[in-house]
C-alpha cells in the first residue's frame, strides 16, 4: 500500500528548520549563554561576520530571536532569545545533559534552578504522571501518516557534507537535516539499510551509506549480522537512547509550529501522552525557562598569564 500524499504539513520538520543549521544552533546557544551583540556573538561563536549576519537574519525572521536597538547612530542591534525560543528551554537542558554524557563534556557550564538556588543535576521524566526516569523502553512512538513524507523535505541550509568529520556531535546532528531525518526514523525502529531507504526515499543511497558509517563511528549505532547471511542490521546504542529526551522536547516544541507534529510518544505506564520535563534534584519542582540559568564555571587553575606580577 502506497501512502496517501500528505494533506496537511507536520510540526516537525518545521521545528527542525526555524532552529536552523549548526552555525544557527551555536548563535542561539550563545544568545542563551548571554552573548547579545554582533561583536560579542562572533567572538563566542568563532564564526565569520558574513556567516554570522546571515544566520541573525534567518533566527530573527523565523522568530527565533527579537532584535532591539540600543545605539541610533550607527544603527547597533543587540539579539535576544524569542518567547518561542524560551520555550525551547527543555531541548537546551537535554542538548546540555546529552553533551555532558556523551560528548565532549561542557566542564565549563553547570545549571543552575534559580528557583531554589541549587546547582541542578536535571532529572527527565513524564510530567503526565511525575514519573522520573523514562526512557524509550518507557514509550511507544505513533508516526501519523505524512510525517515520513515531510521528513524528505530537504532544506538545503540544513544539510551539511558530513564527509569529512570524524563524528557527530550534537549540534551538528541538530543541524543536518538527515541526520535529524535518520534519528526519528531510527527511532520509528528502522534497523536495516532498506528499512532506512524505504522511509527516506529522497536520501541517495552515498549520503545514507555516509550518515550510517557516522552514526556507528559516533556510537550511535551499533552493527550486527542479519539473520541467515542478509546485509548487517543497526542496533541503537544507550548513547542513542540518551538522545530521546531532546527528541521528546523538540517534539513537543514543535506543536508550536502545527496543529500535529506528526509524532506522539505515549508513556506505557500511565497510558498518557508524555510530557517531557525535567525536575529539580534538589527541590524537586519541574525546572524551565525563567527559572533555570546556564552558568560558567570560573577556572580553578590560575591561568599563568593573569597571575604573573609584572607582566
Ligand atoms: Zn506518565
Ligand atoms: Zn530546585
Amino acid at each position: 500500500m502506497t501512502s496517501p500524499a500528505p494533506t496537511r504539513t507536520y510540526g516537525l520538520p518545521m521545528a527542525f528548520d526555524a532552529l536552523g543549521d549548526r552555525w544557527s544552533i551555536l548563535t542561539l546557544r550563545a544568545v542563551y549563554d548571554g552573548h547579545h551583540t554582533f561583536t560579542e556573538l562572533r567572538d563566542s561563536v568563532g564564526i565569520t561576520d558574513g556567516v554570522l549576519a546571515a544566520r541573525l537574519a534567518r533566527l530573527t525572521g523565523s522568530g527565533m530571536l527579537d532584535r532591539l536597538q540600543y545605539h541610533a547612530r550607527p544603527p547597533r542591534w543587540q539579539y535576544h532569545r524569542s518567547d518561542i525560543a524560551v520555550e525551547l528551554w527543555q531541548a537546551g537542558i537535554a542538548l546540555w545533559l546529552w553533551d555532558q554524557a556523551w560528548d565532549s563534556p561542557s566542564l565549563d557550564t553547570q545549571i543552575r534552578h534559580v528557583a531554589c538556588g541549587n546547582i541542578a543535576a536535571p532529572a527527565f521524566g513524564c510530567a503526565s504522571c511525575g514519573t522520573l526516569g523514562v526512557t524509550t523502553h518507557d514509550v511507544q512512538a505513533t508516526v501519523a501518516d505524512g510525517l515520513p513524507d515531510e521528513l524528505n523535505l530537504s532544506s538545503a541550509t540544513r544539510t551539511v557534507r558530513l564527509a569529512a568529520l570524524p563524528y557527530v556531535d550534537a549540534v551538528t546532528l541538530l543541524g543536518d537535516h538527515w541526520s535529524t531525518a535518520m534519528l526519528a526514523v531510527t527511532l520509528f525502529g528502522a534497523r536495516s539499510f532498506s528499512e532506512y531507504r524505504a522511509v527516506l526515499q529522497r536520501i541517495s543511497t552515498a549520503t545514507l551509506s555516509e550518515r550510517l558509517r557516522l552514526f556507528v563511528v559516533s556510537g550511535l549505532l551499533e552493527t550486527a549480522p542479519g539473520n541467515g547471511g542478509r546485509r548487517k542490521v543497526y542496533r541503537m546504542t544507550q548513547k542513542s537512547r540518551d538522545f530521546f529526551p531532546v527528541f521528546a522536547a523538540m517534539n513537543e516544541w514543535a506543536g508550536r509550529f502545527a496543529d500535529d507534529t506528526g509524532l506522539r510518544f505515549e508513556h506505557v505506564h500511565c497510558g498518557s501522552e508524555l510530557i517531557p520535563r525535567f525536575w529539580c534534584d534538589h527541590c524537586h519542582r519541574v525546572m524551565d525557562g525563567p527559572n533555570t540559568t546556564f552558568e560558567t564555571i570560573a577556572p580553578t587553575v590560575a591561568d599563568p598569564a593573569q597571575s604573573r606580577p609584572n607582566a
